[in-house]
Order: structure tokens, then C-alpha cells, then sequence
């Protein structure tokens, strides 16, 4: 089994339609959002490590899950080693940095909680929480890896893997999400609400 990228789980929280398009189909899209994101990671996308206010930073570290069949980066994972064995990592924290600000929706927790999870099992260790830095508001905020977190993370991983599972992509669907979203120019959301809008104009006049 191909292990599946960890950034698929939040594009597939993001839209389903989506996560086919980039990860079955192999499109990609290029907006204002991506630039900025990208801008965002700028500074942690070189592999290296510092250490600051007591623990070491290990930056574009790459994670791996054989149970889950998940791979990916992470921008940054702050470890703290055991002081009595210092190759052995002791705790450890993911950070994920986003160009927003703090957003309601949960795609951006999943994702961080599944590299805390591919961490787990790297370091055979149990991780409590993590971080997200919003770039826009320069905000660190925290996020708990709690039962119901985890148990989402798991479950948007079968529902990512039945998604792809399928020849075709599910069916474009318009919401405000679409305004966001790279892949607009490609998916035509637009299209899919034509047949309704096109049964109205036809509908029959009162006079
Ligand atoms: S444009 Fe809308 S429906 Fe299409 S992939 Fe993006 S979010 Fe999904």
C-alpha cells in the first residue's frame, strides 16, 4: 500500500471533489492562497535544527506511519531529548504554520494531529498536543490531541481512502469554499449548479 500524503486529509476535510482532483487525477492550482501559504513555510521548508527556550527544533522533518500509510513533512517539531540518554527523544510537539488567521473549520488540526500520530510511532512516544502558527495574526495556537481529535483524524483517513478508492471524483458541489480554493478554474463548480439554474429559465410564464 502507497502511503498517503498527510496534507490529503486536510485537502479532503477541505472538499472531497478536491482531494480527487490533486491526489487521483493529479491536478494541481496555483492562487493568492498558495502563494501566501507557501510564503508561510518559506522559513521552516529547509531541513536543519536551533535550539530555543529549552527545546531543540527539528525543522522539515520528515514523518512516516507503516500502521497508518501516511507520509509527509512537518514545517517543525519541537523534541525535548531525555536528559540521561540523549538519543533518546523524551517529548515532542509538531508546530504546522498557516498564512490565515485562526479558522473555525477543523481540516488544519487533523492534519497536525496525524503528524502527531506519525510521531508517536517514530519515537514511540505519546504526544499531547501541538501548535498551529497563523502567520496573518502571528498567533501560536495550541491544539490537544484528545480522543474525539484523534477518533476524527482516523475516520477523515477511511472516508480520504474511500474517496480515492473512487474511478470518479464526487460531484462538484458550490459553496463559499469554492472562493478559496486553487482548483476553481479546473473543477467549474459553477457547471454543476447549471442544470437547476437552466430548469428555471425554462419553467413555464403565468400571464
Ligand atoms: S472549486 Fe469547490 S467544489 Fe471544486 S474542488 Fe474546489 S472546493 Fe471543491
Amino acid at each position: 500500500m502507497d502511503p498517503l500524503p498527510l496534507s490529503a486529509l486536510n485537502d479532503h476535510l477541505y472538499c472531497e471533489r478536491r482531494a480527487h482532483l490533486k491526489f487521483v487525477d493529479g491536478l494541481r492550482g496555483t492562487n493568492e492562497h498558495t502563494l501566501l501559504g507557501d510564503l508561510a513555510h518559506e522559513a521552516v521548508d529547509t531541513p536543519g535544527y536551533e535550539h530555543r527556550a529549552g527545546w531543540e527544533l527539528l525543522r522539515a522533518l520528515p514523518l512516516f506511519s507503516d500502521t497508518l500509510g501516511l507520509s509527509g513533512k512537518a514545517d517543525l517539531v519541537e523534541v525535548r531529548r531525555d536528559p540521561a540518554d540523549a538519543t533518546h527523544i523524551a517529548a515532542a510537539r509538531p508546530v504546522e504554520y498557516k498564512k490565515g488567521p485562526s479558522r473555525r473549520w477543523s481540516n488544519d488540526q487533523v492534519q497536525l494531529c496525524a503528524q502527531a500520530l506519525c510521531l508517536e510511532e517514530m519515537f514511540g512516544l505519546r504526544i499531547e498536543s501541538g501548535l498551529i502558527f497563523h502567520a496573518a495574526s502571528a498567533k501560536r495556537d495550541e491544539v490537544v490531541f484528545d480522543a474525539q481529535l484523534r477518533s476524527l483524524t482516523l475516520a477523515t483517513l477511511d472516508a480520504l481512502r474511500a474517496t480515492l478508492a473512487r474511478a470518479a471524483a464526487p460531484a462538484a458541489v458550490l459553496t463559499p469554499r469554492c472562493d478559496g480554493c486553487s482548483l476553481r478554474p479546473a473543477c467549474l463548480p459553477e457547471a454543476a449548479a447549471l442544470p437547476s439554474r437552466r430548469a428555471r429559465l425554462f419553467e413555464p410564464r403565468e400571464y
